[in-house]
């Protein structure tokens, strides 16, 4: 049987950032994807001879000194991708429809400060307190600025109020709130249940810094996949894990694959969603209350994306991302129960440097449920009726689109979009949700430890969502493992 130190479940950014934690230390590494491929939530896909980006369109703090900067020169691929900034002094174009006011979202705290002072000037003080905290949030973060002492604790629990509370605690002005508030579409849960450090930890880092990755998601893959084979990790794709392998005394002892192979190891770090602990571990691992809660915990909602070419670059979309909001409430946008119309838009947009031509994204949340009764159906193997409804929800957005935005009629052309259904198979996920579980003030996500030995949890819906979080959570778990403050002390060098 194949032993190895630890195996890691998913190979997504988690996985793979688990993996070269721990294999830069020496250890024997698994690595198991259960798609042929790894990454499948960021790898992107090609049309029409057009690559499209998925699950990666921009991050925060990836400039030079910044936390993910700091984070990927640490893992040995800052050398093997190119940054590629957002525009600095308008990264996202939040574009309020009922008005048709455009707030150009700069970078830097002293600039963001500045325009918000210009577009709500009675709100001087307001500005300067949400400003404010914003940063305090980001220093004290012993995750983005690892001068701070590591603080266990600390890094897991907040004891911050929701975003809306603080928000109406210092302003009565409903625009303010919502430009402050419009970077919850970044991490899928309201102001009114986001917790204020969340939406800081989000928000501040793209005031930091905002890029892309020249080559968008399946570049940063790549470098990915050029360390893992360097370190001598084992990567098993097109295989699932079955099962968790845990004795009587709680240990676990390995996993066993959907191809009936077994790998041995005395550690095994999830990173899939947490609800497929519940199939992959037997019921004596665990307290029934535990998989109960595991069963009942929330989804962000999932998405409808449509994907199109243009042919020459999209000056709107030029080195910033669109969010077209209707003015409908966020808890009901993100909820994906309102129709196109009512819905808040995300657009962004990548040149494919082969093609020469730009891919342009276009997301709005969905609601699982609305695709539900067809649940059993797989990729490519559709009915006819979901085919025919999936169709119309699609026309619907893209008429949306070119109502909103009469401009891209023309020069970019839809050609093929995705459901709920189709991230869900896609990203092995049970509900197909872009941010996997919900980081919110009601809701107890389950934390990095297990009641099983050797068995540790890691990925977005574990401590912060989108690619940075899951990559904080790798270095959480991992620091569990192999102490936090070896590797602060690592990446302290970088910084
Ligand atoms: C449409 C979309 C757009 C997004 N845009 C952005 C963005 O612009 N910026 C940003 O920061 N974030 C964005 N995100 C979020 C970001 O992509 C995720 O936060 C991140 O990729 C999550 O990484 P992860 O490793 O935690 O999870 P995942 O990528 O879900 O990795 C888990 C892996 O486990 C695999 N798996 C599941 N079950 C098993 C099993 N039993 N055995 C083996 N493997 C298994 C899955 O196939 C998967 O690859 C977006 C997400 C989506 C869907």
């Amino acid at each position: 049987m194949a032993q190895y130190d630890h195996i890691i479940v998913g190979g997504g950014v988690a996985g793979m950032t688990s993996a070269l934690i721990l294999a830069k230390q020496g250890s024997r590494i698994a690595l198991v994807e259960a798609f042929p491929l790894l990454a499948p939530t960021i790898r992107g896909f090609k049309r029409k001879g057009v690559q499209f980006d998925t699950g990666l369109h921009y991050v925060g703090g990836l400039g030079d000194g910044h936390p993910l900067d700091i984070y990927f020169k640490h893992l040995g691929i800052a050398d093997h991708i190119t940054q590629k900034p957002y525009d600095h002094n308008g990264f996202d174009d939040f574009i309020v429809q009922k008005s048709g006011k455009h707030y150009s979202i700069p970078c830097d705290f002293s600039e963001l400060t500045t325009r918000l002072n210009e577009w709500f000037p009675e709100e001087k003080n307001a500005i300067q307190h949400y400003v404010s905290a914003i940063k305090t949030t980001l220093e004290e973060s012993p995750f983005l600025n690892f001068a701070q002492d590591f603080d266990l604790e600390k890094a897991l629990h907040s004891e911050s109020d929701t975003l809306q509370n603080f928000l109406d605690a210092i302003t009565d002005n409903e625009t303010l709130k919502a430009v402050l508030s419009y970077q919850n579409i970044l991490y899928g849960v309201p102001p009114t249940e986001a917790l204020f450090d969340t939406h800081a930890q989000v928000a501040g880092t793209y005031h930091l810094s905002a890029h892309t990755i020249e080559g968008g998601g399946l570049a940063l893959t790549k470098a990915y996949e050029r360390r893992l084979k360097k370190l001598g990790v084992h990567i098993i794709c097109n295989d699932r894990v079955e099962s968790v392998e845990i004795n009587d005394a709680r240990q676990v002892q390995g996993v066993t694959l959907q191809s009936g192979k077994a790998l041995e190891a005395p550690s095994c770090i999830w990173t899939a969603h947490p609800r497929g602990l519940i199939e992959a571990t037997p019921d004596s691992a665990f307290r029934p209350a535990f998989k109960k809660r595991l069963a009942t915990l929330e989804d962000t909602a999932s998405g409808l994306m449509l994907f199109g070419i243009s042919d020459t670059p999209v000056a709107e979309l030029d080195g910033r991302n669109i969010i077209s909001w209707p003015g409908t409430s966020f808890e009901k946008n993100l909820s994906g129960r309102v129709s196109p119309a009512e819905s808040v838009i995300y657009i962004s947009a990548a040149l494919d440097p082969h093609s020469g031509k730009t891919a342009v994204t276009a997301i709005i949340p969905a609601a699982f449920e609305t695709f539900a009764q067809w649940a059993d159906s797989k990729l490519g193997k559709r009915p006819e009726e979901y085919k025919q409804f999936k169709a119309s929800v699609l026309d619907s957005f893209e008429k949306e689109i070119y109502r909103r935005m009469p401009e891209l009629k023309g020069s970019v052309t839809f050609i093929d979009g995705a459901t709920p259904l189709t991230i869900r198979d896609y990203c092995a996920t049970p509900t197909g949700s872009l941010y996997g579980l919900r980081h919110s003030i009601d809701q107890f996500n389950p934390a990095p430890v297990t009641k099983a030995q050797g068995l540790t949890l890691a990925g977005q819906s574990i401590v912060a969502p989108g690619i940075l979080g899951a990559i904080v959570s790798a270095y959480l778990t991992c620091g569990i493992i192999i102490g936090h403050e070896l590797l602060h002390k690592e990446l302290r060098q970088f910084a």
